[in-house]
């Protein structure tokens, strides 16, 4: 393991405004933390986080990376806590840290069923700062360098699948190449490790034959090269199994065509020494066609440079060459860890920063997937930025336009489940439905079979889906209701004719169809119980004078029709009288409305009370479900308190107290108006009998009409 002082070494050999007294802080307190941690393979712990620093180190990290490095594991593990680190090591490593311990939470929670490219995102959205993510890349690493240790083989496969789906592409996508190529080779080892040692002792053979050809082609360039005074560095290049892999499995070429390839890299000074030295090759030997790029001039879209061709070399050899300068050498090296420059101070140059907005280039890029027309269309970016994601129980990652709720959650998920969900859990934690979800939460749905959607969602969901979703169901449930209001409706009218909706003729409903020119007689029935058609009118259709046998005397006056709990979407309930359930009442069939309730007693009646086409006797079925308001008024001896006192027995009641309003009457007595929510005349009677026993009561009564 590297001591503290080499590590401290390394990190003063490229950055010369190091503060040592820090590092060796860190070092010491991730020490003291792990002390009796041990790794898998039975190590002690902190062999794992100095590894890590170290990595960060070959990368030239500035020191608070490197110091979160070394601290990464300390809040998810030991005691630490954000704020020890921020009184111990300030702010910027706090926050470092729990960026670090944050994604660390995630992948717990994610399992296997999460999308790899969500996974990504929500990785990237809640990574504030660019160096959390080189932190958790080389934390990824040295754990892949350790995998075998891992006693337990499916936690390997699921380490290994999560490195090829999610770290190692992010790593391409900031340009860490060499990073990139040893995750996959690590994940590849433990995924397909038979391929993998297939490959590899392919390539060693040729390495064997090759390493002097290798060294002849290189010399033959060299001094090519020296000849046209082009100063040049050349690098052989070895392919890792993994690349050669997935080239046999994307190109369908054989194992033989890639691995006989030989690669050079070939460093030189300028931007225009690369281009002369590409000319030269090309004019001294053939080049492969299709396989000329020029990424100098159109840089990879993770800011790669270089030049790609490949020539029919000496002895007509295939070779890949890749000219490059120096800079573009370190950065596909090292990525976006090669933009640290420590010229100044340790802080690196914010304007380096703006200019290479790393954060949001990778947003960008990651959520372009492999589309290079759509490389500047900013909306996109826009829509992932405004994203939140969350997981569900069992850890698939679902993904959601900002400002989403628990109810968008469910029918993201699935139709049904947004369609009979009535409560959510937000991390273990009972939550509105109407909360606004966060990244990282998990959600977990309640829901009971029969449950249907609540009109009052349509109020606070954002997206699409759900909101198609709630009016679909209720459209289909207010269709379904009419229909059969409508059909109870008729019933009653047809009563009245000595006849019954069941006993209705075929000949009868076409006849009505064609005088009303209605496209269906369940679009008829639709129309009464909506209110658009009186009943008695479509009754006088079906049911010509001379066939009607009005019963003696019972005209409109048996057979109320039954109101029921699932009615709610279509009848009102008249504000002038406020029926509740128990109550006698009278439908009031209203053109445009449908049906609205009034008390039987209601004056607003008087008129029409007698107009069997407007009227409806109406009862109650035994069980309405709801929230009715009533308006209560109470002459009351004004005493200390005794609002509340009133108050609270009602709230005792479990009533809801809607308004409240006090007026002195004289010294002696005070009107209380109070608009209380009741479930049935039960429920209203048993709160007005514990109102009554106060002694400050002197009259409390129901007020009908206004
Ligand atoms: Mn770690």
């Amino acid at each position: 393991m590297l001591k503290s002082e080499e590590l401290i070494k390394k990190v003063k050999s490229y950055n010369k405004f190091l503060n040592p007294e820090t590092l060796n802080k860190a070092y010491e307190f991730a020490l003291k933390a792990h002390k009796t941690q041990k790794r898998d393979e039975g190590i002690p712990y902190i062999i794992h986080p100095v590894a890590v620093a170290n990595i960060l180190t070959d990368l030239k990290l500035d020191s608070a990376t490197i110091t979160t490095g070394l601290l990464h594991d300390t809040i998810e593990d030991t005691y630490a806590t954000y704020n020890t680190i921020k009184e111990e090591f300030g702010q910027e490593v706090a926050d470092l840290v729990d960026g670090v311990t944050k994604i660390s939470e995630f992948e717990n929670q994610a399992v296997q069923n999460s999308k790899a490219e969500n996974f990504r995102k929500l990785i990237l959205a809640t990574s504030k700062d660019i160096r959390v993510l080189l932190v958790k890349i080389a934390d990824r690493l040295h754990n892949m360098r350790t995998i075998k240790f891992v006693k337990d083989k499916n936690k390997q496969i699921r380490k290994a699948k999560e490195t090829m789906e999610i770290y190692a592409p992010l790593a391409d996508r900031m340009g860490m190449n060499r990073i990139r190529d040893e995750l996959e080779d690590l994940s590849f080892q433990i995924l397909n490790n038979d391929a993998r040692e297939l490959i590899k002792k392919r390539l060693d053979e040729i390495k064997e034959n090759r390493t002097s050809s290798f060294k002849n082609i290189s010399y033959e360039f060299s001094n090519l090269l020296n000849q046209n005074e082009l100063n040049a560095q050349i690098i052989g290049r070895e392919k890792t199994p993994f690349s050669i892999w997935r080239k046999v499995q994307k190109k369908r070429v054989s194992l033989e065509q890639i691995s006989d390839i030989i690669g050079f890299r070939i460093i030189l000074d300028n931007i225009e020494d690369c281009y002369k030295a590409l000319g030269i090759f090309h004019s001294k030997w053939n080049c492969i066609p299709g396989k000329f790029k020029d990424y100098i001039s159109s840089p990879k879209i993770n800011k790669y440079q270089s030049l790609h061709t490949s020539i029919f070399g000496p002895n007509k050899r295939p070779i890949e060459i890749q000219i490059r300068t120096m800079p573009m050498h370190e950065f596909a090296e090292r990525g976006v860890a090669s933009h640290w420059k420590y010229k100044s101070s340790e802080k690196f140059n914010s304007l380096t920063w703006k200019e290479y907005d790393w954060l949001k280039d990778l947003v960008e890029i990651i959520d372009r997937n492999e589309n290079p027309e759509h490389y500047f269309e900013y909306t996109k970016l826009q829509m992932f930025q405004e994203n939140v994601f969350c997981f569900t129980p069992k850890g698939s990652l679902i993904k959601l336009p900002k400002d989403a709720t628990p109810i968008d959650f469910a029918y993201s998920v699935h139709t049904d489940l947004g369609n009979s969900c009535i409560a959510c859990r937000v991390d273990g934690e009972l939550t509105p439905l109407s909360e606004q979800l966060e990244s990282g939460q998990k959600i977990e749905i309640v829901s009971t079979e029969g449950a249907q959607p609540n009109p009052n969602w349509l109020n606070f969901v954002v997206t699409a889906k759900a909101r198609s979703a709630i009016r679909h169901f209720l459209k289909n449930q207010q269709h379904d209701e009419s229909v059969d209001l409508g059909k109870r409706l008729l019933d009653r009218a047809l009563a009245n004719y000595g006849t019954k909706y069941n006993q209705l003729r075929k000949s009868q409903i076409k006849r009505l169809l064609k005088e009303t020119s209605a496209p269906t007689f369940e679009y008829v029935l639709q129309q009464i119980g909506l209110g658009n058609r009186v009943p008695f009118a479509v009754a006088n259709l079906l049911v010509p004078p001379s066939k009607r046998n009005i019963p003696e005397g019972k005209r409109n006056s048996s057979l109320p029709v039954v109101i029921d709990a699932s009615d709610g979407l279509l009848l009102q309930y008249a504000r002038c009288c406020h029926p509740i359930p128990g109550d006698p009442i009278l439908g009031h069939v209203t053109p445009g409305k449908g049906l609205v309730i009034h008390l039987e007693s209601c004056r607003n009646l008087k008129e029409v009370r007698f107009h069997p086409e407007k009227c409806m006797p109406l009862t109650w079925s035994r069980v309405v479900h709801g929230e009715f308001p009533v308006e209560l008024k109470v002459e009351i001896t004004p005493e200390r308190g005794f609002i509340a006192a009133l108050a609270s027995r009602m709230t005792e009641e479990d009533a809801t107290i809607e308004t409240i309003n006090v007026t002195e009457k004289d010294a002696f007595t005070s009107i209380v108006d109070v608009v209380i929510t009741v479930r049935d005349r039960i429920h209203l009677a048993e709160i007005l009998r514990r109102a009554r026993s106060l002694t400050s009561v002197r009259r409390i009564y129901r007020v009908r009409n206004k």
